[in-house]
């Protein structure tokens, strides 16, 4: 990163793409664990580290593969946000009771793939998906499935899925909105779909 920039002091960004306005306190009763794939940390479209910083109740681990024992204190009656997999659980598969734990792979397809490989305590939760009705912001109404969906949204929308409240999210998804008409922008690839 060149030295000239300036980076915001707070979330160590360049000014122009400082996600500090966009931080919405919210108070989500499910924790939310995000699992981010290192390359997505230096990404514009950081839409975790948003999540994150908005979330009351959040915990962000970069890696790939995790420590067995460094995840073991978040999966006792957690879910996964993912669909279904060959060999993996049914989507939807409930839990026990209702969950303490939404967790998140913030990573491309692939990757993700890859990390619910390398981490099998992962891969054997119970999973969740999302209904069919939501179907997040306009530019990215064109993915082809709901993975192509912000990691922001896609768990907003598990949130409000598993709280039965979706009043709780809405301002978060909002400001949502302006930070990703503020990446627009300055990103001359406006139309791909946003990761
Ligand atoms: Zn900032």
């Amino acid at each position: 990163m060149p030295s000239k920039r300036i980076l915001c002091p707070l979330c160590d960004r360049p000014k122009q793409r400082c996600l500090c306005p966009f931080i919405t306190p919210t108070d989500n009763r499910t924790f939310t664990l995000i699992l981010q794939h290192p390359d997505e940390t230096a990404h514009a479209k950081n839409t975790g580290e948003l999540l994150h910083r908005s979330l009351n109740h959040s915990q962000l681990l970069i890696g790939e593969q995790f420590n067995p024992a460094q995840l073991e204190a978040y999966l006792q009656q957690a879910v996964l946000l993912y669909p279904p997999t060959d060999g993996g659980p049914a989507a939807n598969t409930p839990p026990p009771d209702q969950p303490k734990t939404l967790i998140i792979i913030d990573a491309t397809w692939r990757k993700s793939h890859k990390m619910l490989f390398l981490n099998p305590t992962l891969a054997k939760l119970p999973r969740l998906s999302l209904s069919k009705e939501y179907s997040g912001n306009y530019r990215i109404r064109k993915a082809k499935n709901n993975w192509q969906l912000s990691t922001l949204e896609a768990s907003c929308y598990a949130l409000q899925q598993l709280e039965t409240c979706e009043a709780t999210y809405r301002p978060l998804l909002n400001h949502f909105d302006q930070f990703m008409d503020t990446l627009v922008g300055f990103d001359p690839n406006r139309s791909k779909p946003i990761n």
